[in-house]
């Protein structure tokens, strides 16, 4: 047996953290490329790590000079610099790229993925934003219409939703988005959301694991539910729907490694896809609990070429709920993450993010259940706590 290659993680937060515990079981050495000596992963990583930003061409290829495979864990990175290591040989980088440089771009990405034949709400570039050139665009696309950053999103922040074309409107909406590249999407009117994590391994294999339903408010994922369930007409195989869709869209791109696929489930059970994650991914947080193996343990096989695990949910009913931060005060934190203790089947996870802020994912909890019903109990009884 060759020995173990050391694989590089660009980004040091929470998902970083909990690669580390599948990369310890594997025997996997794992270095850390992230801003500050104490982020989430390198608290539970013996070092030395790299202190820097994941954007920064020196740290890079200081982080490359001692790995044999570079992945990431967020996807606003630099992707030249990633491409000009791999094609110096310098060291592996997974998924490729040149998917991590189509994801970044979210026009981009639609215009991919719909050229190959996977569904996304109507969707067109916006050159010079100006009520005029909106009211075009709205003509086309309808309203309301979602007004989207091209580069650089997270957590819906990119994100202006626009219900009419006024001055007032238009201003406003511009103002939220400032000064970055944009694009429109026409509204899509969903029932639910929906995500499917996919892992993909170097010969191009594809394995999803069961659907979810996303619960957001404000656009920040609180609740995710799985497996997905919809009734009514048109719902009918609707997970497994959802997972041909996801597993399809995943194909189309290159590289090995896991992904999260979000998705709208409309009235008519059709499914039109909105945007794919190259890396693990909140809506896959549950896998650790609920399935045979984990989002970050088969990124990691996948990644290293090792045998893909098996994706399939170990109890009937499972669910996420993220602990989000409130101004300054870690207490609400504890006390959600506390009310998980006496819940059986719930387990907690704390990220060791030293401060407290709005909306910041400070944790999560997986809840595992017998039954819907036992789930939703337990759900309940956790939500209580929170502020
Ligand atoms: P993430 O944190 O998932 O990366 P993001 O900032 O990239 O989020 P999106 O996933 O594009 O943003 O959108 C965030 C949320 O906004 C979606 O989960 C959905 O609730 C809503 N949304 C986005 N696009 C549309 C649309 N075309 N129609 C209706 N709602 C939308
Ligand atoms: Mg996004
Ligand atoms: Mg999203």
């Amino acid at each position: 047996m060759a020995p173990r290659k050391t694989v590089g993680i660009l980004g040091g937060g929470q998902l970083g953290r909990m690669l580390a515990h599948p990369a310890a079981l594997l025997g996997i050495p794992l270095l850390i490329l992230g801003s500050g000596p104490s982020t989430p992963a390198k608290q539970v990583l013996s070092g030395p790590h790299i202190d820097g930003p994941f954007t920064s061409e020196s740290h890079i290829r200081e982080l490359a000079s001692h790995c044999d495979v570079l992945t990431v864990e967020i996807e606003h990175v630099n992707a030249d610099v990633l491409e000009a290591v791999e094609a110096e040989g310098l060291c592996e980088v997974q998924p490729s790229p040149k998917t991590i440089r189509l994801i970044q771009d979210k026009y981009l990405q639609k215009e991919y993925l719909s050229q190959r034949g996977i569904p996304v709400a109507p969707f067109a570039k916006v050159e010079n934003p100006s009520v005029e050139s909106l009211q075009v665009l709205a003509g086309k696309l309808g309203l309301p219409m979602m007004l989207k950053a091209r580069t650089l999103a997270y957590d819906g922040r990119g994100n202006a939703p626009l219900k009419s074309t006024e001055a007032s409107d238009v201003d406003a909406a511009l103002k939220f988005l400032g000064d970055r590249p944009l694009y429109a999407e026409g509204w899509a009117p969903f029932v639910k959301e929906v995500a499917v994590m996919v892992v993909r391994n170097k010969e191009g294999e594809v394995r999803s694991y069961d659907a979810v339903e996303t619960v957001h408010k404000e656009s920040i994922l609180r609740v995710c539910l799985a497996p997905l369930r919809a009734n009514g007409k048109g719902m009918q195989g609707i997970n497994q729907r959802a997972r041909e869709l996801a597993e399809k869209a995943v194909a189309t791109l290159e590289g090995a490694g896991i992904f999260g696929v979000e998705m709208f489930l409309l009235e008519d059970g059709s499914l039109l896809l909105n945007e794919i994650a190259p890396r693990p991914h909140n809506s896959g947080h549950h896998t650790i609990e609920a399935c045979a193996t984990s989002q970050f343990e088969n990124h990691l096989r996948a990644i290293l070429s090792l045998p893909l695990g098996s994706t399939s949910l170990r109890v009937p009913s499972a669910a996420m709920i993220n602990i989000l931060g409130v101004d300054g005060s870690m207490e609400p934190v504890y006390a959600m993450s506390d009310a998980a203790l006496s819940v059986p089947g719930a387990a907690s996870h704390l990220y060791g993010k030293a401060e407290s802020r709005k909306a910041r994912k400070m944790g999560h909890i997986t809840v595992t259940a017998e039954s819907d019903a036992s789930l939703r109990e337990k759900i309940r009884v956790i939500l209580s706590a929170q502020p």
